[in-house]
């Protein structure tokens, strides 16, 4: 409320009337959830618990948000589309104070197709797709794509591999594939102009997979350490930062990013974390986890803290300043990591003051207090819930336009 408390006080000093000391403090969170085989992606008022939207897709989805929440992508490796959600929820920079605007939720007219989709990387509203059926990944924006509008910008990527792109506005970073054999793990990464003018040398990153987003730093995994990708006058710029010789052997090949405080986390091994503090030389610490990792997400409210779900079902707190598991709590079934990877388990969603928790097999979601770390209450999915993100915030909504 404060920012409301200093406009009105700015107005009264100012002796004038603004609409913003008409404007009336308002806070929304949407869930949005996939099926783990189902062709389905449900909207859910995480406040009130309520079904706002059942969709439908083309296959069974991977979900990704966009920074600004205005997007949610919907990537359907099996179906070989893209397909993009406007969550209803939006944000405009006032200045002083931002205003949230709430509509319906809408499967957009926006439809990628394409060999096994794979990758989706976004920075600030520029979007790269990778396919891993296909020796080029499309570029386009998400203001594009929310008007229902594919205008995608293909990028070679040398050969048809799994691997990842970065959008930089006309560049773009790209794994380099395995001369030997495409099918094997990226050896490297390079920027390229355009469709396919390379900038530069390809940086190595032999087993390169994984990425995150942190502050600017754009970072992939390699066995041999981080490539951290910055951008100078626009153009991606990339360097190698090594694990740390203290580290046991290993690598990650799977991370996240810090929103807040720049730091990426990884999987290092199959029951351990590595927390990486990219401005450091030796900034790698091991995080000793009770049992095998199922998910994790870092905080963006609270950004000191990374949250793990473990196959024992618990939710553990890691402090990224401390390096500390700070609090556990049992919160679903055991889900094991043996099967085969894709089977239904936990995924970890953040929603304002809230830790969602994905619970396929018994159909519901768990929403876990992020202040008191404890379980407040469920709302239950039909079907297996799977992936999911969340959207929203608080803001402005005037009384007058
Ligand atoms: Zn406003
Ligand atoms: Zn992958």
């Amino acid at each position: 409320m404060r920012p409301f408390k200093y406009a009105l006080l700015s107005a009264l000093l100012a002796g004038v009337t603004m609409p913003a000391a008409l404007a009336e403090e308002k806070e929304a969170w949407r869930l949005f959830v996939s099926d783990h085989g189902a062709a389905t992606v449900t909207a859910i008022d995480a406040e009130k618990g309520d079904v706002l939207e059942r969709l439908s897709l083309k296959g069974p989805a991977g979900l990704y948000r966009t920074d600004s929440g205005e997007t949610v992508f919907a990537v359907q490796g099996s179906a070989g589309t893209v397909q993009a959600v406007r969550s209803g929820i939006a944000f405009d920079d006032h200045g002083d104070h931002g205003d949230i605007d709430i509509s319906d939720v809408k499967l957009t007219d926006f439809a990628l197709a394409g060999g096994k989709p794979g990758h989706f990387v976004e920075l600030r509203g520029n979007i790269a797709m990778w396919f891993d059926g296909e020796d080029k990944a499309q570029l386009f924006t998400e203001r594009d794509a929310a008007r229902g509008e594919a205008k995608p910008r293909p990028v070679s990527v040398g050969a048809a591999h799994h691997g990842v792109a970065v959008p930089y506005g006309d560049y773009a970073v790209v794994s380099v594939p395995n001369p030997e054999d495409a099918s094997k793990r990226p050896i490297g990464a390079r920027v390229v102009k355009g469709e396919d003018e390379q900038v530069g040398a390809v940086a190595d990153c032999p087993g390169l997979h994984g990425s995150a987003a942190s502050g600017s730093i754009y970072a992939l995994a390699c066995n041999t350490g981080l490539l951290l990708i910055e951008a100078k006058d626009g153009v991606p710029e990339i360097r190698h930062l090594p694990y740390s010789p203290s580290l046991p052997e290993g690598s990650a090949s799977t991370l996240i990013g810090g929103k807040g405080i720049r730091y990426f986390v990884g999987n290092y091994g199959a029951d351990r974390i590595v927390l990486i503090d990219p401005a450091e030389a030796d900034g790698f610490r091991l995080v000793q986890l009770p049992t095998r990792r199922v998910h994790f997400a870092a905080d963006p409210v609270r950004p000191q803290f990374v949250y793990v779900i473990t196959e024992d079902g618990k939710l553990h707190q890691v402090n990224f300043l401390t390096g500390m598991i700070a609090h556990s709590l049992d919160l679903t079934q055991p889900y094991s990591m043996d099967g085969h990877w894709s089977d239904p388990r936990p995924r970890i969603a953040i929603a304002g003051d809230e830790i969602v928790v994905t619970d396929p097999l018994n159909g519901k979601l768990h929403l876990v207090d992020a202040a008191s770390f404890t379980k407040t209450r469920e709302i239950a999915v039909e079907g297996v819930p799977f992936n999911i993100v969340a959207v929203g915030g608080g803001g402005h909504v005037h009384a007058t336009e």
